[in-house]
């Protein structure tokens, strides 16, 4: 075996460590490892971190948009527009209320939906919309809340990848009406599985927390705690969506190490950009006018220049022991929405077609960064 053939640089890896197993421990000593304490301290300190008033943690991000979609009255019938281009959790959240996903098209650097495209798919029917912030890029969220309100629909933002991120000075999530967040391993903060709903609106936190937990309308810690018996009454048909303490404690650690994380990435992500420089074609991802991403997702799309068909350059990389991945899938190409016929998405088709996503991690060193980018550059040159 060569040396090169030994190498193997994964795409993502967890930033976790010693503390966060010890916090696990903690919550499996403590004898209360459902939704509990810790759920309680992760959410509060979770939502000050993002500016939002309240959040309401949950088992996955795609709980958190079912359950964010059921608090703005979507009902059957109705249709949400979201974007293709994004993992598909997205779209089949909208599916789960009943509702029929519209897909909108993307912007060409940010990946992310904007007014115009919106605005092309939006019929007298659009009763909400899900704006994501794709691969941690943050989307326009002024532009697009002022259009909403006029449009008299409900933005949904999903965050599942946004930890970190900021727009127009805030972190992304601030002054969301709802915004929905992913803690899972291949996001930059992770409980395992693990997601979070995040808003200002106290009447809806409260919503959320009886829907997430079977209806009920006590917390099955609070009843636990009290001194004389509490008689719960299920209010409305509810789901289990809760995430463990055990989950929360891990969090909480991953919590404060987030900045760092984030810090980290973006210094690779300059260093990337600087290498990329000379490697025609290849357009890598950058924050938009309007906002600092957190890389959470780096993605490089190939443009002509490059000269070499993406799947080919994936198969280069592989041979060199780089696990680079396929762009953000576009959901309408799936099998699962083959019976939907969207307006055309040439943008979204273009970067899903063309695009590719390399390794960025806590562990990726210099010398990683110099390999992967030199294997493109080989390949452009041959
Ligand atoms: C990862 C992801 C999800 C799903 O998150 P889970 O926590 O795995 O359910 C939803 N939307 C987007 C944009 C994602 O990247």
């Amino acid at each position: 075996m060569t040396i090169e053939a030994a190498r193997r640089i994964p795409v993502m890896l967890p930033a976790l460590g010693e503390e966060e197993a010890l916090a696990a421990a903690d919550a499996v000593r403590s004898g209360w490892v459902a939704q509990g304490p810790r759920v309680a301290a992760f959410e509060a300190a979770f939502a000050a971190s993002v500016g939002a008033a309240h959040g309401v943690a949950v088992s996955s991000c795609t709980t958190a948009l079912h359950l964010a979609l059921v608090a703005v009255g979507v009902q059957p019938g109705d249709e949400v527009i979201v974007p293709s281009l994004s993992f598909i959790a997205t779209a089949n959240a909208v599916r789960y209320v009943g509702a029929r996903p519209v897909f909108a098209d993307v912007d060409i650097t940010t990946g992310n939906v904007t007014v115009a495209t919106l605005d092309a798919v939006r019929t007298p029917r659009t009763r909400a919309v899900i704006a994501v912030h794709q691969g941690g890029v943050p989307a326009e969220v002024s532009a697009l809340r002022t259009a909403a309100d006029r449009w008299g629909v409900s933005l949904i933002e999903d965050a599942a990848c946004a930890a970190g991120s900021t727009v127009n000075g805030a972190p992304v999530g601030a002054g969301a009406l709802l915004a929905a967040w992913s803690f899972h391993p291949r996001k930059l903060l992770t409980t395992g599985e693990g997601g979070m709903i995040t808003t200002d609106d106290a009447d809806w936190a409260v919503r959320l927390r009886r829907l997430r937990e079977h209806g009920m309308n006590v917390s099955a810690a609070d009843r636990h705690a009290s001194a004389q018996p509490i008689l719960e009454a299920y209010l409305e048909t509810g789901y289990n969506y809760r995430m463990t303490d055990i989950q929360a404690a891990v969090g909480l650690v991953q919590l404060g190490k987030l900045g760092d994380i984030v810090a980290q990435r973006r210094r690779l992500a300059a260093r990337y950009h600087e290498l990329l420089a000379d490697v025609p074609g290849a357009v890598a991802v950058r924050d938009p006018a309007h906002g600092r991403t957190n890389f959470q997702t780096f993605w490089v799309l190939l443009t002509d220049e490059f000269g070499v068909g993406r799947d080919e350059t994936l198969a280069a990389l592989a041979a060199a022991g780089v696990s680079a991945r396929r762009g953000i899938m576009a959901s309408h190409l799936e099998p699962a929405y083959a019976g939907v016929k969207p307006a055309p998405l040439p943008v979204t088709e273009r970067i899903t077609r063309d695009s590719l996503v390399l390794p960025l991690h806590h562990a990726l060193t210099e010398d990683d960064q110099d390999h992967i980018v030199g294997t493109l550059r080989g390949l452009v040159r041959r």
